[in-house]
């Protein structure tokens, strides 16, 4: 990064100042992760010169055999990770992904099923403020007031009511173990494609610590930067070789130009890195973490949304505690731990206030933080969160005694061996 630093002070401070706080905060948003030093490389080479509209052998640009060597591992690899006939790494991000879905299978008007952003969906899932709540017939289902966990009769109800053209399923708040069996009965119930977005638990899903939606879904779409732990980005993913010509041509011309091959470069060697045993052994540590700070904030006096956690998140209910999310978001952040505030099932709060946090496990694991240390973390957390219902004025002596004791944590799992 010596040029860097030479040419631009200004944006090298960023980037210093960036890595700092990550090398010196406890990082539990759920959907970050930190990737390996191989993957970054990847992404900061010659490949990101390169136009290669199209796709490996039918570009519309010449000088593009390497590029079509990078985009061929990446494809390889995905298909192998996600034992599947059809994969498009193209997509820029999550949003297109889904996006591409949509183009590819619907026709504007058409009705669409999916969770809704309260109960744990996601904004492409039909949320009204997006393009797949403004231009589809939106129906959103939620969860059961009894368990906050995903009522697959009311869903099928739902369904046979609305006949949707599409069910979506996934989302970025759900800690249970999803059913994807039933999701395809309703479907095939009412005619309807299932899409199912596993952008959370593509890491779980690669290493069969979750069952796979492949066997069921006709169209699945993934970030590749959550659990994969790859760069940021999308893929789309089907056993329907029909399906995968039109998202094929969904993803370019339909919505993209020329893709990013720096990107999927760094694509390509994280799926290579999720193929490895070792992979296997992080994620269901990252699963085993989240199973012990949840059992932690209970121990300590919160509520765990459904009661605990099948997979790398939790959704941490603070009512028990009359503390806010939006509160407890800021005050984590001065203590030197990120995490988001999130809205509960009914939550009774508005969204930019919320009753909840939700914690995830991906990153700290990656930086080699295990049971012992999450065990520390849901008590640091506790402490903050004590101190806070304690004092409401100010919960500064706490939030600097948690921070020193963040620090010291840090100091000794840096984020770059
Ligand atoms: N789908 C789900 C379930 C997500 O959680 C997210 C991001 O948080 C996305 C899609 C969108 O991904 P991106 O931010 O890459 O557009």
């Amino acid at each position: 990064t010596q040029e860097l630093a030479d040419r631009d002070a200004d944006l090298m401070s960023a980037v210093n100042e960036e890595f700092e706080r990550q090398e010196m905060g406890i990082e539990l948003i759920a959907s970050e992760n930190i990737v390996s030093k191989a993957v970054m490389q990847a992404q900061g080479t010659v490949l990101t010169n390169k136009y290669a509209e199209g796709y490996p052998g039918r570009r519309y640009y010449g000088g593009c055999e390497y590029a079509d060597k990078a985009e061929g591992l990446a494809i390889e690899r995905a298909k192998q990770l996600f034992d599947c006939e059809f994969v498009n790494v193209q997509p820029h991000s999550g949003a297109q992904a889904n996006g591409a879905v949509m183009l590819a299978l619907l026709q504007p008007g058409d009705t669409v099923l999916g969770m809704s952003l309260d109960a744990g969906g996601h904004l492409t899932h039909g949320a009204r403020p997006a393009l797949s709540g403004k231009w589809f017939n939106a129906v959103q289902y939620g969860v059961s007031k009894e368990d906050s966990r995903i009522d697959y009769d009311a869903v099928e109800a739902l369904a046979v009511e609305c006949q949707p053209k599409m069910i979506i399923a996934g989302g970025s708040a759900i800690p249970r173990e999803i059913d994807f069996a039933r999701f395809r009965e309703i479907a095939d119930k009412v005619g309807a494609y299932l899409f199912v977005d596993m952008a959370h638990i593509a890491g779980l899903v690669a290493t069969g610590v979750h069952p796979s939606p492949l066997p069921y879904a006709d169209v699945v779409t993934t970030t590749t930067h959550k659990t994969l732990r790859g760069p940021r980005g999308g893929m789309i993913l089907s056993n329907n070789l029909d399906i995968g010509k039109k998202i094929n041509s969904a993803v370019f011309p339909g919505l993209q130009g020329g893709p990013l091959m720096h990107i999927i470069a760094a694509k390509a060697v994280a799926f290579g890195e999720a193929l490895r045993p070792e992979f296997k052994t992080y994620i269901e540590q990252v699963v085993e973490n989240a199973k012990v700070l949840a059992s932690v904030m209970v121990e300590r006096g919160c509520d765990i949304v459904t009661g605990g956690t099948d997979t790398h998140l939790m959704l941490v209910d603070l009512r028990p505690k009359g503390l806010k999310g939006n509160v407890v978001d800021e005050a984590l952040e001065r203590a030197g731990i990120t995490c988001n505030k999130n809205g509960i099932p009914f939550d009774p709060e508005k969204p930019m206030v919320t009753s909840g946090i939700r914690l995830g496990t991906p990153a700290g694991t990656s930086r080699g933080f295990g049971t012992e240390e999450f065990r520390l973390i849901g008590n640091l957390i506790s402490d903050v969160l004590d101190g806070l219902a304690a004092n409401p004025e100010d919960n500064s002596a706490v939030e600097a005694e948690v921070r020193t004791q963040v620090e010291g944590l840090c100091k000794r799992f840096p984020l770059y061996k």
